[in-house]
């Protein structure tokens, strides 16, 4: 027997639609790059993507086309992200950040019809002129005719226009197709450290459950009174959901442009009042340093944090509450999960721990929101005990979880029994939280066991001469792999091979131990400010440790 209840679609145009309806007084403020801000609200936002979509529609844009951004986190690039969905095309963001290969790649696997680009990244989109793809048929220059030099080259091979000019004139109102809330709405890269980057194609129904999810009090905690900044940018898994779960709540949005240096971010969380907001732990531990080098520097009103992307340094966390009062929840998630997957947050069994026991807990990425179910397996594929010590790869499922690749049919990170193989590898613990302990393919398998990586580099970096550090297996005759340590030295001291190998005594197995340390200059990152091992693996795959 079926329920008898309206089947009314899950759809992106019915966020904005609520926000614009009912949430007229909330505000939408976007920084430019001088800092100066542009204020607006929900319906005119609404207003704009209408207009936005009804350029585009005239312009012969069909559902399902693909429409790429390369833009910050500021109110034309909302627009777009509302219009493009809305009307029933897919809403393409593209990390500036990448590499020039990676975008021109990812650009021509999208088959992207338009290209939004902020008047900052054109010359970065003029550099790879020649690479981008034979779909693309206009770019649209997020601003206004002015911003668009005289003697722009992508003049003679695209049209080039504003997305001001774009709009002016069209109605403010569109009739938003009644689309299956299965249609997809927006594409995403994973950021490629390990090969090339891979599509998900989200759907309007896993972006409306993934909203509804995040706003839970023990996830981002959002509702109508709160100022939400993203400091996440709006190219990374859709700014963690958070341009969605604010419509939702209609709640106000600080949108703070490509300028994201602690001294711009804390004048926003100041001037704007920003209750909530959301970024990886370079961005809060950049501040926290800011903030501490003068003690005028203070939050008139606390706000709540939310980490994620990579594990949050425990001292950050400790040093934002002790000090200033700021509690920072640490969440963990991918481009394949929408992201969110997990949040850490108290529950009955650990309400009582003091705030020390609390703050070292909190270095776990969390447990599993209410949709999102979690499975850890060994090397054989046994179900690893949930004794937070014993670790295996995490394997996730849900309705806003990747259930295969765009343009990629077959990929093995799917399992036949539906599951997605993340390649993180976790403990789990009795109260169902998850700890990273690696990348599965970052550990390091030794004897057929395995050691973590990320372990010995958390706790290398507790030695005082160690700036950075990073573990990688490396060719064993005897063990298949052993681990070899880069360490970067804190300027001015210089430590031996022997002090560095030694703190490691007593804390780990000596089994972990790493077989050798070399110091180096620098560590190769990614775009996305992660540890880049792939690169490393790469420079030394020739060399043995035995
Ligand atoms: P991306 O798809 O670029 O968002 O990267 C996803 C990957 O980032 C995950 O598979 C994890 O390895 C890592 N990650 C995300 N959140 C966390 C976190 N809170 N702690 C540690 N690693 C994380």
């Amino acid at each position: 027997m079926l329920g008898l209840m309206q089947d009314r679609p899950l759809l992106i145009s019915s966020i904005l639609d609520h926000a614009a309806r009912n949430h007229g007084g909330a505000k939408i403020v976007s920084a430019r790059p001088d800092g100066t801000l542009t204020r607006h609200t929900w319906p005119q936002v609404a207003a704009r993507a209408a207009q936005l979509a009804h350029a585009l529609t005239a312009r012969g844009v069909r559902q399902g086309e693909r429409i790429a951004t390369l833009a910050w986190n500021e109110h034309r690039h909302l627009e777009v992200y509302y219009g493009v969905s809305s009307m029933g095309a897919v809403m393409h963001t593209v990390n500036p950040r990448l590499f020039p290969d990676q975008i021109a790649y990812i650009l021509k696997d999208a088959a992207d019809t338009h290209l939004f680009v902020d008047p900052t990244l054109l010359k970065g989109a003029e550099a790879l002129a020649d690479r981008l793809p034979e779909t693309l048929r206009t770019i649209v220059v997020m601003g206004t005719e002015a911003e668009i030099p005289a003697d722009c080259p992508l003049r003679g091979r695209f049209e080039v226009l504003a997305q001001e000019s774009l709009i002016a004139g069209q109605p403010e109102q569109f009739d938003w197709p009644e689309l299956d809330e299965r249609s997809a709405s927006s594409l995403c890269y994973t950021s490629g450290t390990t090969g090339e980057p891979k599509g998900v194609l989200y759907s309007h129904r896993s972006t409306v459950l993934h909203g509804l999810a995040v706003l839970q009090k023990d996830v981002f905690n959002i509702g109508a009174e709160d100022v939400v900044m993203p400091v996440v940018p709006m190219f990374h898994v859709n700014a963690w959901g958070i341009p969605y779960a604010a419509g939702m709540a209609g709640a106000s949005l600080v949108l703070p442009g490509p300028r994201l240096d602690p001294a711009s971010l804390h004048r926003l969380f100041e001037e704007e009042g920003v209750t909530f907001s959301a970024g990886v732990p370079t961005i809060w531990t950049a501040l926290l340093q800011w903030l501490r080098a003068d003690p005028a520097r203070r939050f008139a009103r606390p706000p709540k944090l939310v980490v994620g992307g990579t594990a949050l340094p425990a001292p950050i966390n400790a040093g934002f509450l002790k000090e200033y009062g700021v509690h920072i929840r640490h969440a963990w998630g991918m481009t394949e999960t929408s992201p969110l997957g997990t949040a850490n947050t108290r529950k009955p069994e650990n309400a009582e721990w003091d705030e020390d026991r609390f703050l070292d807990y909190a270095r776990k990425q969390g447990r599993p929101l209410f949709g999102i179910e979690l499975r850890v397996r060994d090397a054989e594929g046994k179900p690893v005990p949930q004794d937070g010590v014993a670790f295996g790869e995490l394997e996730v499922r849900g309705p806003w979880v990747a259930g295969q690749y765009f343009n990629r049919p077959g990929d093995p990170a799917f399992t036949a029994d539906g599951w997605f193989r993340t390649g993180d590898v976790v403990t789990v613990d009795a109260l169902g939280c998850i700890e990273i302990v690696d990348r599965a393919k970052d550990v390091i398998k030794s004897g057929g066991e395995w050691i973590s990586s990320i372990t010995l580099e958390n706790l290398i970096l507790g030695h005082p001469a160690v700036a950075q550090a990073a573990v990688i297996g490396i060719h064993h005759s005897k063990w298949d792999e052993r681990p070899l340590l880069l360490v970067v030295p804190k300027p001015g001291t210089s430590p031996t091979a022997e002090d560095i190998l030694g703190y490691y005594e007593g804390r780990v197995a000596k089994w972990w131990v790493p077989d050798r340390v070399e110091f180096v200059d620098s560590l190769p990152l990614t775009a996305t400010g992660k540890l880049w091992k792939a690169d490393l693996k790469h420079k030394y795959k020739d060399r043995s440790l035995g």
